[in-house]
């Protein structure tokens, strides 16, 4: 018989990945299902990256690459720190890996022992707490409800903070939330980490280019804790790459080569015909993608004035991102027929079944008052979208 791991089975399935499953389950059953779950760019991959993708296998990049990726690629991540974040990182401080999901097991495997204490401001992206778990480390969740537009501060970081702390790990902007934390905020995390030394903070800035507000803030900024960062990045999101499965970090050089070191042993490195591609998204001013951040502007604008006429759900006002996450707590302990709903798993389940719409609930992202919208789709599909929720939740009574 077959005996999978303690470790395997100590981890939950991505619930991003599980709904976005489930619907492309329904839909090719014939089913008219919106999916909203998956946090996927709809656009597509610029030409000029799928051109020197195209040039790459021309010229014969096909041959296993150096473990931390093509020298010209980490040159051009280093020049795009310098360029966008202000940050200096050498080459060698910089290890490109299979998606930036890879990056950050590669990280927290390098650095976790068991029983030591990962602390995570909730709401989370789903997959650092499994990652965690998966190194035998322990989550310690900081809960920042809506009402503090889902952020800690350095008090709420200090008072979770033991002798057995080993890490911090959140994003800004932050799936699922849309928040940004700004210089101020960073500011008042690096305050504390300063006091604490040997803690290291990965700071994930996937979406540092979807920002509504202005300019984007790196936690690596503060010199008194630069040696205390890993600042984790990607082209999934702002360069509609999801499927090149690209990542990378900028780290003390000692947490490079570690990861250079687990990642050896695992993938050996991403794509050759992937890095090829992104040293030309590195070279790219970040202006082209302007139209694309207009248009995410507008679709969270629309969906925000579309939730707002729906009572009993509140939002915060989400400055980055692709993502909106209300609070539904309203609707708990609501009837529809016989079933009662009393959680934000089953409010997804009962707006998957009547309203047809796909979603992810707050349970996975450790607040379960709340579920989650990923607004990266058509201004049209959208406005259908919600027009089911709406309708969909006038049926709970
Ligand atoms: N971090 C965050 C916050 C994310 O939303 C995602 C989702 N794609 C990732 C990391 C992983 O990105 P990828 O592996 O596609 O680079
Ligand atoms: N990060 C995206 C999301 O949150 C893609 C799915 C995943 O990698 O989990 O939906």
């Amino acid at each position: 018989m077959i005996q999978l791991s303690d470790r395997l089975l100590s981890m939950e399935e991505s619930a991003t990945i599980a709904m976005a499953k489930k619907s492309r389950e329904l839909k090719a059953q014939g089913k008219d299902i919106i999916s909203l779950s998956l946090g996927e760019p709809d656009f597509f991959t610029p030409d000029f990256i799928k051109d020197a993708a195209k040039k790459a296998l021309d010229d014969n990049y096909t041959m296993y690459t150096p473990v931390a990726g093509y020298d010209d690629l980490r040159e051009s991540i280093s020049q795009k720190f310098l360029r966008d974040n202000n940050l200096r990182y050498a080459k060698d401080q910089i290890v490109v890996s299979t998606g930036a999901k890879q990056s950050i097991a590669n990280v927290i495997l390098s650095l976790v022992n068991p029983g030591d204490e990962v602390i995570v401001p909730a709401p989370y992206w789903v997959s650092y707490i499994e990652i965690v778990k998966v190194a035998e480390g322990i989550p310690v969740v900081i809960n920042a409800g809506i009402e503090k537009d889902f952020k800690i501060t350095g008090d709420d970081l200090e008072k979770a903070i033991t002798p057995r702390t080993k890490m911090l790990v959140f994003s800004t902007p932050c799936n699922p939330t849309g928040s940004v934390y700004t210089k101020e905020e960073l500011a008042d995390l690096a305050r504390i980490l300063k006091k604490y030394p040997h803690i290291i903070a990965l700071s994930d800035e996937i979406y540092e280019h979807i920002n509504f507000g202005g300019k984007h803030e790196s936690l690596a900024q503060f010199d008194e804790i630069y040696e205390q960062v890993v600042t984790v990045n990607g082209v999934s999101k702002a360069w509609a790459m999801t499927g090149w499965r690209l990542g990378y970090i900028g780290a003390p050089k000692l947490i490079a080569q570690a990861c250079d070191k687990m990642q050896g042993q695992f993938t050996s490195a991403t794509c050759s015909i992937t890095q090829k591609a992104t040293v030309s998204a590195m070279h790219a001013d970040p202006s082209v993608l302007k139209d694309m951040i207009a248009a995410f502007k507008k679709r969270r604008d629309l969906v925000l004035s579309l939730l707002e006429e729906i009572p009993g759900i509140r939002t915060n006002n989400p400055g980055g991102a692709f993502y909106v996450f209300p609070n539904c707590s309203a609707f708990f302990g609501k009837r529809f027929e016989n079933q009662v709903i009393s959680n934000s798993e089953q409010l997804c389940m009962f707006l998957l079944e009547q309203g047809q719409v796909a979603l992810v609930s707050g349970e996975a992202f450790g607040d379960s008052n709340c579920f989650r919208i990923s607004y990266a789709a058509s201004e049209e599909t959208l406005t259908k979208a919600l027009k089911r929720i709406k309708e969909a939740l006038s049926k709970l009574v």
